[in-house]
């Protein structure tokens, strides 16, 4: 049997058209003999909405809450009431929807009262886009003709209790995979089960963190051991950077998982960054291709990167960082410094993405948050420390950029007009990165798009589409 994770993103099912479509690809995959494993995320921006709920309700603004909730509850049940027609189970779905939301207004007005919204509420009530997303494309896809069933991810994906962004615990959601969608799968069904929820094994409700539904995806598919992940979103593939910044970027045909990883790290949203773990240790195959567009091939993540003639496969950008400097004139090369430096990061569980070193001063990078303040307060007692918000951080990826000469000199030509305020290169062969300020990133990325894929090699780029 070939199994197939198939990921759709909040796009793909934001109103009945897009589960319409979803449907149709769905179906044509078991036309082809393919047994689907659907997962589904929330339907489009809902996530954003319920924690803009959940924020609301924490100030005490009950009324705001729920008239969020309300939307919600109204936007779900117009979409069930135009994609089934079958009375009874409407009217299950329905119940289903009210009975969900319900008990997120409870919840809402609990948190209204208790004014404190904890890492724990917060997964509980994001959760709650998921769980009935899911159960509505599951109805969907029944009346659409295909043997769907229902399944709570979160008796599947168990993870730890790191709410907002749980680890998972591969062991144990392969033994739960296969006892609980085995069977399913056995009976020729097709299991359809919410993204970026999960379970602690207490039962609690954890998620992978944003964009985690690829995670999800990606996990079923190694518990599974699938022939292939696929990730259906709202794009032809992993491009040669963002559309949204370059409307002229190219379909990256192939690229390697360890392209993909670090793009999906340095901002490139259109995959998480986990996404490829553990279809890497199995050396599943990931497509990610585009749902509004399902005849296009797409992009195909595989283990090795082809041999490719342009120097960068893809430009990647993540803003909302900040710089920290932490300068010390006379004690910063004696033993121990660096690790009491980053015993304070670690101590704020602050992931540093880049970091760079002189004689008298560290430069460090992270994503800014509110901890930033106690950070800075506690590195102050061992220097002078200074940090800047509002800065991007532009990752150019390609296969063995280090073996080609000249390459930084070129790009730093192409954006000699931008002031550059940090700069790595060297801990992977295929990643250059630099921080600049983030009012300049569109423009950066930009300009390194017009450099770098003029003619870009038509083995590993769709360079079809600029013709058209
Ligand atoms: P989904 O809801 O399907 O998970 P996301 O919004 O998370 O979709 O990711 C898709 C979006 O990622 C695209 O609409 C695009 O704007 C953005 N994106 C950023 N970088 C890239 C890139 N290099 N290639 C393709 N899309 C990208
Ligand atoms: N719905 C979640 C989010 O918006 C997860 C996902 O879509 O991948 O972050
Ligand atoms: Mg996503």
């Amino acid at each position: 049997m070939s199994l197939v994770v198939m990921k759709f993103g909040g796009t793909s099912v934001e109103d009945p058209a897009a589960i319409g479509r979803t449907a149709a690809i769905v179906a044509g995959r078991i036309a082809l003999g393919r047994q689907p494993v659907v997962v589904v995320s929330a339907m489009a921006k809902v996530t954003d909405q319920l924690l803009r709920a959940a924020a609301a309700a924490s100030q005490g603004d009950r009324t705001g809450a729920l008239a969020i909730s309300s939307r919600l509850r109204a936007r779900h049940r117009d979409t069930a009431s135009v994609l089934v027609k079958n009375a009874a189970e409407l009217a299950s779905l329905i119940d289903f929807i009210d009975e969900k939301f319900d008990s997120l207004d409870e919840v809402l007005r609990g948190l209204a009262a208790i004014l404190e919204l904890t890492p724990r509420i917060s997964d509980l009530i994001v959760s709650y886009g998921e769980r009935t997303s899911s159960r509505i494309v599951a109805s969907a896809f029944c009346e659409l003709g295909i043997n769907a069933a229902h399944v709570d991810s979160r008796d599947v994906i168990i993870t730890d209790s790191q709410f907002q962004k749980a680890v998972p615990q591969p062991a144990l959601i392969e033994k739960r995979a296969t006892e609980k969608l085995l069977p399913l799968i056995n009976q020729g069904q097709v299991p359809v089960m919410g993204g970026f929820i999960a379970s602690n094994e207490a039962g609690i409700t954890t998620t992978l963190g944003r964009g985690g539904s690829d995670f999800s995806g990606a996990l079923l598919g190694g518990a599974l051991t699938a022939e292939s992940i696929e990730i259906w979103t709202d794009v032809d593939g992993i491009m040669t950077t963002d559309p949204r910044i370059c409307p002229d970027a190219l379909r990256v045909k192939t690229i390697s998982f360890e392209e993909a990883a670090e793009l999906a790290y340095f901002g490139a949203k259109v995959l998480h960054p986990a996404t490829i773990l553990p279809a890497v240790k199995k050396n599943i195959p990931v497509l990610v291709l585009n749902s509004r567009n399902p005849t296009c091939e797409g992009t195909r993540i595989t283990s090795l990167a082809p041999p490719c003639k342009s120097p960068f496969k893809s430009i990647a950008v993540k803003k909302r960082l900040s710089i920290i400097d932490v300068v010390a004139s006379r004690m910063l090369m004696t033993h121990g410094y660096l690790s009491e430096v980053f015993a304070i990061f670690d101590k704020y569980q602050c992931p540093v993405d880049m970091v760079s070193t002189s004689e008298v001063s560290i430069s460090l990078t992270v994503d800014s948050n509110e901890k930033l303040s106690a950070i800075s307060a506690e590195l102050g007692q061992l220097a002078d420390v200074k940090y800047e918000g509002r800065k991007a951080l532009i990752c150019m990826v390609g296969d063995d950029i280090r073996g080609k000469n000249g390459m930084a000199a070129q790009v730093f030509n192409a954006i000699r007009h931008i002031n550059v305020r940090m700069i790595s290169q060297g801990a992977s062969e295929i990643n250059m990165s630099f921080m600049i300020d983030e009012d300049d990133a569109e423009e950066a990325v930009r300009s390194l798009h017009a450099a770098f894929f003029q003619n870009p090699d038509p083995a590993i780029f769709d360079v079809e589409a600029r013709k058209k």
